[in-house]
């Protein structure tokens, strides 16, 4: 039985309160980290630790605080990145509407440690009590001297105050959600400069995702040695596995990095629902590329997920039960690509419409012959092709579902109809 990291106050009553916060060790972590730890060290504790971006791409988190100028006289800024668009990724919002403290003191620790005296939380709009809890959490933090002018009478001083974005997916990706900061369309910037060079305001900026930060206070408290100990050597620390689709008990899981799907989807998210068999697995998120049934002993960690042939992502398992149509599958996942393209290039642009509608037509039984070789020339077109990595997310799902049930496609459209329908 694991011990609850992360998620350890979030079935307290009152979790998003300040005072349960500080009941359950909440702020010492901060306190340890002004008053004890010079912010080299601080650096160098989280690249020992391991820690990996949680936002899908895994980037070693102490590595990206290095990449921020030491100069202390350069303007500096932090960005919460509280925009999780992933389907099926539902953690950073139990995250902070449950334990928004948590957030808030692994943010002015990443503060510290990289010289910001600036931070901005940007959270997607339809986020209404993560938005409120956020204020809240903030006046409070505020008001007992987490927050503002000489924190702790350590002579740092950071501000924070909180962003709502329209709800875009693309405003997750960190140079689209600083443009969208920036009061700009929210499309991504081209890369290098990273934001850690040039990012908010022409400024370099630290991006992070809510789970990521939520991962400092614990390893400043407990030693980067404790934090390496939990998960694999190269997949550090916990993760929170969101669980959905066909199962009997979907939810939040924390658990080691490196947990086997198949004990994550039996023994925690509690089987099947109607004990069917499984047909697919989507680990990590809607862009990621399928699992079989016969690849459900693969640890969930970034490096056993790439040698699947997927992406740990953001750890979004997705159960898919026998008995559903793949093809419906595919098209709901390239309808939302095709809406979530921000449109600034053509081959993501047209591309994800030209999915979209090819699917359609496949499943309402208007497919023509040549459509499956449509769909793969029409993933050559989008994939590596694109400014951005959403073109490519938008077709990994496609050809995934396309290499492991072509004979589902085929039947469509010899069919004329969906063979599952009844
Ligand atoms: Fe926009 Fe899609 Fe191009 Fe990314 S790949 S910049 S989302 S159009």
């Amino acid at each position: 039985m694991f011990d609850k990291i992360l998620l350890q106050r979030t079935d307290l009553p009152g979790s998003e309160k300040i005072d349960v916060y500080l009941a359950h060790g909440g702020y010492q972590a901060l306190s340890k980290a002004l008053l004890q730890h010079k912010r080299e060290e601080l650096i160098e504790m989280v690249k020992k630790s391991g820690l990996r971006g949680r936002g899908g791409a895994g980037f070693p988190a102490g590595v990206k605080w290095g990449f921020m100028p030491r100069d202390s006289d350069v303007v500096k800024y932090v960005c919460v990145n509280t925009d999780e668009g992933e389907p099926g990724t539902f953690k950073d919002r139990e995250l902070v509407e449950k334990d928004p403290h948590q957030v808030i003191e692994g943010t002015i620790i990443a503060s510290y440690a990289v010289g910001a005296q600036r931070a901005f939380v940007y959270i997607r709009g339809e986020f209404f009590t993560g938005v409120k809890r956020w204020v809240k959490a903030i006046a409070d933090a505020y008001e007992r001297g987490f927050l503002g002018k000489n924190i702790l009478d350590s002579g740092f001083s950071l501000d924070l105050s909180v962003h709502r974005g329209a709800g875009a997916y693309i405003c997750g990706e960190e140079t689209a959600l600083i443009e969208s900061l920036e009061g700009k369309r929210g499309e991504p910037r081209l890369k290098p400069p990273y934001p850690a060079q040039r990012g908010l305001f022409g400024k370099p900026t630290l991006v992070h995702n809510v789970e990521t930060l939520c991962n400092v206070p614990h390893i400043v408290l407990r030693g980067p040695e404790w934090y390496a100990s939990i998960g694999t050597p190269k997949s550090t620390g916990p993760k929170i596995f969101c669980v959905s689709g066909h199962v009997n008990r979907p939810g939040n899981y924390e658990l080691p990095l490196g947990t086997a799907l198949r004990e994550i989807i039996y023994e925690h998210a509690g089987g099947v629902k109607g004990g069917r068999a499984i047909k697919a697995v989507i680990p990590g998120g809607s862009s990621t590329p399928m699992l079989r049934p016969d690849q459900l002993d693969t640890p969930m960690d970034f490096e056993s997920l790439a040698a699947a042939g997927s992406m740990l992502g953001t750890g979004a398992i997705i159960v898919i039960a026998e008995g559903t149509c793949m093809v419906d599958v595919a098209r709901r996942t390239a309808r939302f690509f095709a809406h979530e393209s921000c449109g600034r290039c053509t081959p993501c642009r047209i591309g994800t419409q030209h999915l979209h509608e090819t699917l359609e037509r496949i499943e309402a039984g208007s497919g023509r012959p040549g459509d499956i070789e449509l769909l793969h020339s029409l993933c050559d077109g989008i994939q590596g092709n694109t400014f951005c990595p959403l073109g490519d997310a938008a077709v990994a799902p496609i050809r995934s579902s396309l290499d492991l049930f072509r004979d589902e496609y085929e039947a469509h459209i010899a069919q004329h109809r969906c063979p599952l329908a009844r």
